[in-house]
């Protein structure tokens, strides 16, 4: 049988999207294959900040580097997804005093920028900081939103010819004479099994990138770190703030949009499915970052989310924060590659390293365009923040679907004719519809009725994608819930168990 595609890459996070990106570009014939919607797995749970490298700098100086070197190419990149807000590292009273000269001494050495400044010019920067602060750095960090990256990636990728089947799960890998030369996946939405061919694969499938490297009967010991992030309605600084130790639970502050995402944790599990976030990761985070910003402490919380990060297992490890954040490729040298570990910032250089090898393969000769040629959007000059979009909301000709993240009708009308889905969480990842304060409140049965104006959904179908978008927010929700936050969801209730009948529905 005929190789139809040179590449087949398994996982649609920001390591996939990005090898599809590079191979593309230089003349692949690419498939992407994502069991469920692009970046759900740890790429949609990250916390959305482009490191400086300074939090890794004292422990691991080559992911120090290299984060930065990545900070300074996404800016250019991806401009549409990045907020360039800077960023502060703070000590509190208490803390180890000499770990800020060991801080700044690693900062030299990886020659990343980091100012030393005062407790006033902090304050200024970011007035909701504690008067416990003590030493402040600033330094070069940045917010992204990551599945505007994974979209614009994938989007020039598609553009270049790239095949993306989502929602399509790889079962098992086709491997004949010790040779792995295609998967068989499984279609979730037209439930058909597929068997699909390559000269090459690509494991991009990240904390499950040891169950795909054993179809093969490769070992890839890896550790898995659980993190969870809160979000809160409301943004609480103007810039990234961190806390100025060895890296800890609770430490980062990052701004994105008109919220705050506060994290994160770091505890060892054992299973990637059904993942939990505890109430003592909630309080820890509210505890340590109060400290930072005591404002946390009156925030309201929109929901919690939690992601998996795929260590390499190093023997000399003894806990998982001291396993590198660098990544690690693995030529299995029959027919299949595996990328493991690093960084959503870095997944730029992890598609450029895999996909000079993935070429050395297969014989092409192109060189690697990525750290020149922006993404999509950026060429076209759109922009992605709220206060540049907030000009939407007067504009007569243009009717907001999304008031919370101030998406267009026409928007979702572009999404909608181009995949015709039944699925109000395929607009919501190409979007943000429905990632806002108000939780999709007052938009999904907007985004609803589109469909059934479109003939996409009808009678019977159309509820069962609202109870499904619904039910997925409420599960973030539900970790956080309190105070104020509870009259919302009485709100939400109220709206689609009473006037729409959907619980009604959903116990029939
Ligand atoms: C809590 C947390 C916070 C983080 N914060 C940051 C941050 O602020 N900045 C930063 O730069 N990095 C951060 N990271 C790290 C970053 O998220 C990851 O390094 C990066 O997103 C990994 O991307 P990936 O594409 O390799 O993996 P993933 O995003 O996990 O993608 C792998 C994909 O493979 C798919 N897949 C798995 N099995 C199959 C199969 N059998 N068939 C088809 N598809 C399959 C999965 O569904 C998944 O979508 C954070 C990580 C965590 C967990």
């Amino acid at each position: 049988m005929n190789n139809i595609f040179d590449l087949i890459i398994i996982g649609g996070g920001s390591t996939g999207a990005g090898i599809a990106r590079d191979m593309a570009m230089r003349g692949a014939k690419v498939l992407l294959l994502e069991r469920n919607y692009l970046a759900s797995g740890a790429t949609g749970a990250c916390q959305a900040l482009v490191h400086s490298g300074c939090r890794y700098v004292t422990q691991d100086i080559e992911t120090a580097k290299e984060c930065f070197k990545e900070n300074m190419i996404i800016r250019k990149i991806a401009k549409s997804c990045v907020e360039e807000t800077g960023g502060l590292f703070v000590t509190v009273k208490g803390d180890d005093e000499s770990y800020v000269d060991l801080f700044l001494e690693a900062n030299e050495k990886a020659k990343i920028p980091v100012t030393l400044i005062n407790k006033d010019e902090g304050l200024k920067i970011e007035p909701n900081l504690s008067n416990n602060i003590e030493k402040v750095v600033k330094v070069p960090d940045a917010a992204i939103d990551p599945f505007k990256l994974v979209i614009e990636n994938i989007k020039a990728a598609l553009e270049l010819g790239a095949k993306i089947y989502t929602h399509t799960e790889v079962l098992d890998l086709i491997v004949e004479k010790g040779k792995v030369c295609g998967v068989v996946a499984f279609d979730k939405r037209q439930k058909e099994k597929k068997s699909l061919r390559a000269r090459l694969i690509i494991n991009a499938s990240g904390a499950w990138g040891s169950k795909i490297a054993k179809m093969a009967g490769y070992d890839l010991p890896l550790s898995y770190s659980k993190g969870s992030i809160l979000i809160t309605n409301s943004r609480l600084t103007n810039v990234v703030v961190n806390r100025l130790r060895p890296p800890s639970d609770g430490d980062i502050i990052v701004p994105s949009e008109t919220v705050t995402l506060l994290g994160t944790t770091s505890v060892t599990v054992k299973q990637l499915d059904n993942l939990q976030i505890t109430y003592t990761e909630v309080e820890t985070i509210i505890n340590e970052i109060a400290k930072m910003v005591p404002a946390v402490r009156n925030a309201r919380f929109l929901r919690a989310y939690t992601g998996v990060r795929p260590l390499f297992k190093e023997k000399k490890a003894t806990d998982d924060r001291n396993i590198s954040r660098g990544f690690r490729i693995f030529d299995h040298k029959n027919g299949m590659i595996s990328i493991i570990g690093g960084k959503m910032i870095t997944y730029r250089l992890m598609a450029e390293k895999v996909s000079d090898l993935a070429c050395k393969i297969l014989g092409i000769k192109q060189e690697c365009k990525t750290h020149v040629l922006p993404l999509p959007s950026t060429l076209k000059g759109m922009k992605l923040k709220a206060k540049d979009r907030i000009s939407l909301l007067s504009d007569k000709n243009k009717s907001i679907l999304c008031e919370c993240e101030l998406i267009t009708k026409d928007e979702v009308e572009e999404v909608l004719s181009k995949t015709k889905t039944k699925d109000l969480n395929d607009i919501r990842i190409e979007t943000r519809m429905g990632m806002g304060t108000c939780q999709g409140t007052f938009c999904a049965h907007h985004a609803l009725g589109l469909m059934a104006k479109m003939d996409i959904v009808n009678e019977k179908n159309g509820n069962k994608s609202l109870i499904d978008f619904l039910e997925r927010r409420w599960r973030g929700i539900l970790p956080v819930i309190d105070g104020d936050q509870i009259k919302e969801e009485q709100l939400t209730e109220g709206i689609y168990a009473e006037i729409f009948n959907l619980d009604k529905e959903r116990i029939e």
